[in-house]
């Protein structure tokens, strides 16, 4: 019971933070998506376990386009619609932000996208499923999933570092926070006087710099807080 009063009270501290919040990012990982039923991505055959050992991700059982986006990925949507969301940073390959209807302008895939193509000459993104290999500028068209030992694509990580340095309020989504440059991003907010909240099940590196922290499921915290903002802001349903 006391537990649960005290994820009431740390979900309207959100809601009242997002309200008052003037450049709000927020920061993706692998657990907002297991919670649509991906497999767990730090498991023994999990993506990122297999990345991190340079190989592939494992064929799955059902196609990613059967995956759908969940009330966590809605959440963030809705904080767009409302004009709050300035830029999502995110981890995951699995184009549910895109999915879920996030603006592509302000989402930076930091590990790439696997419905997505990459042009090696002039770095436009084409999907997969169109079939082509070849880009309109005569470029070949890779991947767009950064590999282990890759670097990261360019303009997407000086966005990501540009607006965390603009952010006001950064909120952290199912990340463990544990792999640079990544992990710099939230401290880079930090220093410049943001508010740091990390909803994540798990321990982070950066658990005593936050400012708020739930260690909840995620579809437990974010549609919440969105609802309460939506109040705050004088919407209604
Ligand atoms: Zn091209």
């Amino acid at each position: 019971m006391a537990m649960k009063e005290d994820l009431e009270k740390r979900i309207h501290t959100l809601a009242e933070w997002l309200y008052e919040s003037r450049h709000l990012v927020v920061f993706t990982g692998a657990g907002i998506s297991t919670e649509s039923g991906l497999p767990d991505f730090r498991g023994p055959e999990g993506i990122w376990t297999r990345r991190d050992k340079g190989l592939p991700p494992k064929p799955m059982s059902r196609s990613w386009d059967s995956v759908e986006p969940n009330s966590g990925h809605i959440a963030i949507v809705d904080l767009q619609e409302m004009g709050k969301l300035k830029f999502l940073i995110s981890q995951n390959v699995d184009n549910l932000h895109l999915k879920s209807g996030i603006s592509p302008d302000l989402l930076a895939e930091l590990h790439g996208n696997m419905t997505k193509l990459r042009c090696t000459r002039c770095g436009k993104k084409v999907d997969r499923s169109d079939g082509r290999t070849i880009c309109g500028c005569g470029g070949k068209l890779v991947s767009s999933v950064v590999d282990f030992g890759e670097p990261l694509p360019e303009k997407d990580l000086g966005l990501s570092f540009e607006h965390s340095r603009r952010s006001d309020l950064f909120v952290v989504v199912g990340s463990s926070l544990v792999v640079t440059p990544v992990s710099d991003m939230p401290l880079e907010a930090l220093r410049s006087g943001a508010k740091l909240v990390i909803i994540n099940r798990g321990e982070t590196p950066l658990d005593h710099h936050g400012s708020l922290r739930f260690n909840e499921k995620i579809g437990d915290v974010l549609p919440r807080a969105v609802k309460r903002l939506r109040r705050l802001m004088g919407l209604f349903e």
